[in-house]
């Protein structure tokens, strides 16, 4: 058995084809011909061009929008002026096209590869992918075809870059393993897309198998086996009909009221990041948008939003939701999150830093054009404010007043908005976790973000794999905080959520019902198989499970126990 990273659920049993990069290889040249050097870039360049072109014409029928756009981001980046013209100035000092580009794209995945940001980091992997397309062109190199894969391959590769899954065909790949690669990778989003069960960062793999080779993976739980005993492929082979199976079920609930098997009516919504993704929140049965985080669109742009280009994001996904609840998270950066074009100071403590609101609140012009775009948005649906990161009462107080500030703008300059916004708080520190019974005097709403919750409660930076072991939100430590979180809001009469991933999760759920949670916002591909979950609960059988993870003292024991009662 080999252990990698589940990125994309399902099981995949077939044959393997492994695909071995060729080394690029290329020895520098020096030029004479310089104009004749550029002209060989240029049509390079084009061909990439036209070649990325297709096969994100292909995604979009095939995959996705979203995902197509993702291909293009690759023209947008090789057609960036600044890197352009520095490969051009490479060759004009009489260095070959190979060396400009391999030298320029070198250049900036480094800059990239550095960024504290994750999704930053990911653009290394996209100017890596740009670059080895760019030098094959150059060299003559044929790609290998993925399009012409047999029905039922295994595909094993180093790496995967999302120009080659454009070129797969779905129905003929049954799963996909890579030996580097994490599940936040562009690649990685659109495997999920095209639900392939994958695998990856499994160490070695490409040198323990050959083509041929039968394989099992495992997108559920992260395992690969190769040339697996008869025994264990029949198990696996149940295994995926079961799956498969479950699936079509899960389907049926699209439209479904999410309530529990007692018919307590609950809230399913879902979180997103980019205002096209609210098309896919009706598509998964969501019920509303529980968490927009609103710094993906602040990350993807190289400047800051405008208060019209904002408007024009969260109206995009008023207007998809049509009637339902929309809630937006006021912008949230510092800590993991970087947008390079406002000079954030590094800081040694990040997560304990300069971070969600209290960077808004020292930003006051900044926070008040977002302010203004959701106001303008709100005209139009139900929509919601959401703070992060709230720490102190002074908090939400100045940014009610800044809201009211903006609400006099808006009507003096005679723009509608909703007068009865709501206006209300995460709930994602262990401070606010003290003093919810006071925060929720002063909030409309509540939402848990168990992500940081469980990083401030047990003090553990939530990326840094030495402490891993300690990050979780079955800690006793964490449950009492999320139960006094609802506790205090049902006390006050306020709406209480949850946005952060332990809403999904199977083995919280049954807590989360017992402690009367009202509002599950998960990522949309999630949504069925949370709804399913709630299903299978009564309030009592919640209760009494719940009663005795209370009585627990550590979190082994809390998840062997919600393991064992797991429908
Ligand atoms: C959370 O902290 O649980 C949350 C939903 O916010 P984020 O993951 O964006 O910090
Ligand atoms: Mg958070």
């Amino acid at each position: 058995m080999f252990e990698g990273i589940a990125a994309s659920k399902g099981i995949g049993i077939g044959k393997i084809k492994l695909i071995e990069e060729c080394e690029l290889k290329f020895v520098p040249k020096h030029i004479d011909d310089v104009e004749k050097e550029k002209l060989r870039f240029e049509n390079a360049l084009n061909k990439f061009k036209k070649d990325t072109a297709e096969s994100a014409e292909s995604i979009r029928k095939n995959i996705g929008e979203k995902e197509a756009n993702i291909l293009e981001g690759h023209i947008a980046m090789i057609s960036d002026p600044a890197m352009n013209s520095k490969m051009m100035e490479i060759i004009e000092g009489g260095q070959c096209a190979e060396t400009a580009v391999d030298t320029v794209c070198d250049m900036f995945i480094n800059i990239f590869s550095q960024m504290e940001d994750e999704l930053m980091r990911q653009r290394s992997l996209d100017i890596s992918d740009i670059k080895t397309s760019l030098i094959k062109i150059l060299l003559g190199v044929e790609n290998v075809n993925l399009s012409q894969l047999e029905s039922g391959t295994i595909l094993i590769t180093k790496d995967i870059t999302p120009s080659m899954i454009s070129q797969i065909v779905k129905d003929n790949v049954a799963g996909v393993i890579t030996e580097i690669g994490g599940t936040t990778s562009h690649a990685a989003i659109l495997l999920r897309t095209i639900e392939i069960p994958t695998v990856l960062s499994v160490a070695g793999i490409t040198k323990q198998v050959k083509d041929g080779d039968v394989a099992i993976v495992d997108g559920n739980d992260g395992v690969v086996y190769i040339r697996p005993e008869e025994e264990l492929l029949s198990k696996y082979k149940l295994k995926r009909e079961e799956y498969i199976k479950k699936k079509i079920e899960l389907k049926e609930l699209v439209g479904v009221e999410t309530h529990t098997k007692d018919n307590i009516k609950l809230k399913l919504y879902c979180n997103i990041g980019t205002p096209k993704e609210a098309k896919t929140v009706i598509e998964s049965g969501g019920e509303g948008i529980g968490l927009f985080r609103t710094e993906f669109l602040f990350m993807d742009s190289n400047h800051l939003p405008s208060e019209t280009e904002q408007y024009n994001s969260y109206k995009e996904a008023v207007d998809l939701l049509s009637d339902k609840t929309i809630i937006i998270r006021t912008l949230d950066i510092g800590g993991d999150k970087d947008i390079p074009y406002l000079g954030l100071k590094k800081e040694c403590n990040p997560f304990l830093g300069y971070r969600g609101i209290r960077y808004c609140l020292g930003n006051i012009d900044i926070f008040k054009i977002q302010i203004r775009s959701i106001l303008r948005a709100s005209a139009f649906g139900k929509v919601k404010i959401m703070i992060p990161l709230v720490t102190c009462v002074d908090e939400i107080r100045a940014v009610r007043k800044i809201v009211e500030d903006c609400k006099q703008q808006l009507k003096a300059e005679g723009i509608e908005f909703d007068k009865k916004i709501e206006v209300g708080c995460m709930i994602e520190t262990a401070s606010a976790s003290l003093i919810a019974d006071i925060l929720a005097k002063e909030a409309n709403f509540f939402s848990i973000g168990t992500n940081d919750l469980t990083q401030y409660t047990m003090s553990v930076d939530r990326g840094n794999q030495n402490v891993t072991y300690l990050y979780s939100a079955f800690e006793p430590s964490v449950i009492r905080s999320i139960k006094n979180i609802i506790d205090c809001a049902k006390k006050q009469g306020i709406e209480v959520g949850m946005c952060g991933e332990a809403a999904a999760d199977e083995l919280m759920i049954p807590l989360l019902i017992s402690f009367g949670l009202e509002e599950y916002s998960v990522s949309p591909s999630l949504a069925l198989e949370t709804k399913s979950v709630i299903s299978k609960w009564t309030k009592k059988e919640a209760d009494e499970l719940a009663d005795k993870v209370l009585k627990l003292s550590t979190k082994a024991e809390i998840i062997k126990l919600l393991q064992e009662y797991k429908k």
